[in-house]
């Protein structure tokens, strides 16, 4: 059986989703999502959900600048809600980054971020209980926080049924059919969905399903572990969130009493998305957790409550493609987020929205993520070796 959709989207994870919502909003009538097992529940579900400005290159910090914007205003801009969070958010320079560590901050604000250079008695005034002795540089987002990952993603696909597209759950794309240089269709085993455009959002399943149409991206799944800390919450009742250079790790408050934890350089490659140990290890909870003690003395005193490991799709440069595929007109490809796509899904999906009813992205300038950069050798190098701050 043959059914007709403007567009279809694969893949229902939180980009998926804003791309899918984008496109209804931009008009498109029947634009369908595909989705092989539930709304989320790839790299969205698991995501520590941090949404703060600091990366090192303008392209990532201009779309986490805008995309704060709409989880500011997800309510009125979109619809529903997305859980954002203002806690303000300290980003700490290592020794070796502080030259990188003050030009990027100088390059955030000339693309208008709201951030700046504190000294130590002003980091101090903000986080009262961390320990700042050993920091070269400290940077300060005031309106920086979290938001709920698998909330936007739900939000997202509400609002884009409402405005007419269709998603079906488990119900995973099988191929994508190509006729004289065009995209015609979608499998979903024996069956067909006649498109014209099909946007190939798939996270940890990329390489393997880009592969199966000719299409080899260095794309590479990979395991991160995350805990939680109860905190001693009547000497640490609330602290901001943060991403610790120095000490390779990454926090913030979570709920009433909870600490969430993750790290900048601990990662594991897999095989296959569907297999991977779900629990965090012993050898992690006790490194991370030392990690985090470093910069705030009393989460020794903290308990364990929970983790959970989630994957990435990394990218050699930590970068992710959003592209349009040469040589296939119809077909475009929006993978590869690493540990940072979370903050910028709002404005990922209105930029896939540009490039497959305009031709062009044109509200951010995107081609550092073109395709092409792995063959032509032009990887964006992040500054710091931090998996998630790039
Ligand atoms: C532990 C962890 C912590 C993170 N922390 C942060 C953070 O603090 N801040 C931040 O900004 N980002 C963070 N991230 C990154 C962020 O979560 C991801 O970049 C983002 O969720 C990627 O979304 P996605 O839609 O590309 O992928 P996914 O959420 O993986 O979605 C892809 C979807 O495609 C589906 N799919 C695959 N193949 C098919 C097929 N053939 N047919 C149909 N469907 C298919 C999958 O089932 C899946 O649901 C974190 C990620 C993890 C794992």
């Amino acid at each position: 059986m043959a059914i007709n959709a403007e567009a279809v989207v694969i893949g229902g994870g939180v980009m998926g989703c804003s791309i899918l919502y984008n496109l209804a909003f931009r008009g498109v009538k029947n634009a369908v999502l595909l989705e092989r097992e539930l709304l989320g529940s790839g790299s969205t579900g698991r995501s520590s959900g941090a949404v703060r400005m600091h990366y090192s290159n303008e392209v990532h910090a201009r779309m986490a600048w805008q995309s704060l914007r709409i989880f500011q205003n997800f309510d009125e801009i979109v619809g529903g809600e997305c859980g954002f969070t203002e806690t303000g958010y300290l980003v700490f320079s290592g020794e070796d980054d502080v030259e990188a560590f003050h030009s990027n901050v100088a390059m955030q604000q000339s693309a208008g971020i709201q951030t700046s250079i504190i000294s130590r008695s002003d980091a101090q005034e903000i986080a009262p209980q961390f320990y700042l002795g050993d920091c070269p540089a400290i940077a300060y987002e005031p309106h920086s926080g979290h938001a709920d990952s698998s909330a936007t993603a739900a939000a997202y696909a509400t609002r884009a049924r409402q405005l007419g597209a269709s998603i079906r759950l488990q119900t995973p794309a099988t191929g994508i059919e190509v006729s004289g240089g065009k995209v015609t269709g979608i499998k979903i085993g024996e069956e067909v969905i006649e498109t014209s455009a099909a946007v190939v959002a798939t996270g940890p399943w990329s390489r393997r399903f880009l592969l199966q149409h000719g299409i080899d991206l260095p794309l590479e799944a990979t395991r991160h572990e995350v805990i939680h800390l109860k905190r001693p919450v009547d000497l640490l009742p609330r602290h901001p969130g943060g991403g610790d250079i120095a000490n390779m790790v990454y926090f913030r408050p979570e709920g009433a009493d909870l600490t969430l934890v993750g790290n900048g350089n601990i990662e594991q490659s897999v095989d296959d998305p569907e297999v991977f140990a779900q629990r965090p290890t012993q050898s992690f909870i006790q490194e991370v957790w030392s990690r985090i003690a470093r910069r705030i003395p009393l989460m020794e005193n903290a308990e364990f409550s929970t983790g959970y490991a989630g994957l990435y799709t990394t990218t050699p440069d930590s970068h992710p493609v959003i592209d349009k595929v040469d040589g296939v007109e119809g077909l475009y490809i929006c993978t590869g987020f690493s540990g940072h796509g979370f903050k910028l899904s709002p404005m990922v999906g209105v930029l896939v929205s540009e490039l497959v009813l305009d031709g062009n992205a044109t509200s951010i300038d995107i081609s550092t993520l073109r395709m092409s950069r792995f063959k032509e050798g032009k990887l964006n190098m992040p500054a710091y070796g931090f998996r998630v701050l790039v």
